[in-house]
């Protein structure tokens, strides 16, 4: 039986992730002091469980421009209200919009007919919005035209793409160079003529912080065991729509609190340091910056454990780096087989695409696990903290423990 003292605490992950998702904490982005809200609250557990605080006072203080959304965000088609978040989205870095637009739809009935294509080629259509159905056009027989349309060659005002899967938006350092609206196909009546559009982007350079505490090594104190977490996700499109990041990743930050109270508790052969991340959505800013300001030496670094989307589990485990550290994958495999946690246990090759991977490249051992289930909310306003279920949430976390006791030689 796992004890709360030496195994998990589930319900210690699951306060702190109905927390981190809060509307206070605005989708932990850059409207209403997301970010910084959040990190408060992993300096005060950090605090809480007794870690040795690093940098000042628990934070490493970064920067990095952003393009974000904190007042209007409207759109409506023939007079219907489309709901931001829910119906539509921006492209990451879309440009501010004011005004009412006419609609041309573009689709394989047009592409593909030279004289029509000519003929929008030829007309000015700085007041049209032109309408793309990524579904009906799978079999344009032109897809040479539909890039150019995509690219926006034809120097419309911008384009509306009808989608019928999730709404998955994203953050951006820069501005697109014009808008598109992603519209969830069926809001609206087919063939409509206008919309009306507010959209009031913002710019500014956004002073965040990494958040990094450490339980002291009993017998190698100088090496580390590292485990990260980014805590930073999307924040709001406009003044209602909230992006929580349940599963990306209040998930992973809450395992790795949970590590840190377990550390705490039973003091490791090696140091265990623990890093939360800001600005991993735009680009993985604040490992970038650990990586080139690093505030303990990279070669003390025996192991780096990267936690992000770790809500399932139903359908295992997946380490990214499991090519490039092929005997320390087998070390995780055979702790999973021993423990009888997991399903399945991944192997993935070098990917950028979460914070583990300027550690990496600058040669630190290490892996990105991340866990699979049936769980399909990505980026989105429905990953929520009710939408998910932490299935394996206590298997999950006693095999890093045995994976990262095992790499202490424990
Ligand atoms: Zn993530």
């Amino acid at each position: 039986m796992l004890s709360n003292t030496r195994g998990q605490n589930l319900s210690y992950a699951k306060n702190l992730i109905k927390t981190l998702c809060s509307d206070a904490l605005s989708g932990r982005g850059y409207v209403n002091n997301g970010d910084y809200l959040a990190a408060e609250l992993i300096r005060k557990e950090f605090s809480k469980h007794k870690l040795i605080p690093l940098g000042e006072n628990y934070f490493q203080s970064l920067g990095f421009p952003v393009i974000y959304y904190p007042e209007q965000v409207r759109l409506e088609i023939d007079g219907y209200y489309i709901e931001p978040g829910e119906e539509f989205i921006l492209n990451p870095g879309c440009p501010s919009i004011k005004g009412t637009y006419k609609l041309m739809h573009v689709d394989s009935a047009s592409i593909d007919n030279s004289s029509v294509y000519k003929k929008m080629e030829s007309q000015n259509l700085r007041n049209y919005f032109l309408v793309v159905d990524a579904l009906k056009d799978k079999k344009v027989l032109h897809p040479e035209r539909i890039k150019e349309v995509l690219k926006n060659a034809l120097g419309a005002k911008g384009l509306i793409y009808l989608n019928q899967e999730t709404l998955t938006w994203g953050v951006s350092m820069e501005w697109a160079s014009f808008p598109i609206l992603y519209v969830k196909k069926g809001t609206y009546k087919q063939l409509a003529l206008q919309i009306t559009c507010t959209v009031e982007a913002a710019h500014k350079v956004h002073g965040t912080q990494n958040v990094l505490a450490y339980v002291k090594g009993k017998q190698q104190a100088d090496s580390f065991i590292v485990i990260t977490a980014h805590y930073d996700h999307l924040g709001m499109l406009g003044k209602d729509a909230i992006f929580p990041g349940a599963n990306d990743n209040a998930s992973g930050v809450a395992m790795m609190l949970d590590l840190a109270r377990h550390y705490a508790l039973n003091p490791p052969p090696y140091s265990v340091l623990f890093i939360a991340f800001a600005g991993e959505e735009i680009g993985l800013a604040g490992s970038y910056y650990f990586v080139q300001n690093p505030l303990i030496p990279l070669k003390q670094i025996c192991l780096l454990l990267n936690l992000d989307l770790m809500a399932t589990g139903d359908k295992g485990l997946t380490a990214v780096n499991a090519t490039e550290f092929p005997e320390l994958f087998e070390k995780l495999k055979f702790c999973n087989s021993i423990g009888n946690y997991l399903p399945t246990i991944n192997p993935r090759g070098k990917a950028q695409n979460s914070d583990h991977y300027y550690f990496t490249e600058a040669g630190v051992p290490a892996f990105f696990f991340y866990l699979m289930g049936e769980y399909h909310q990505y980026h989105d306003v429905g990953d929520k903290a009710t939408a998910i279920t932490l299935s394996r949430y206590p298997e999950a976390f006693q095999l890093i423990v045995d994976f990262a006791n095992m790499r202490m030689g424990k």
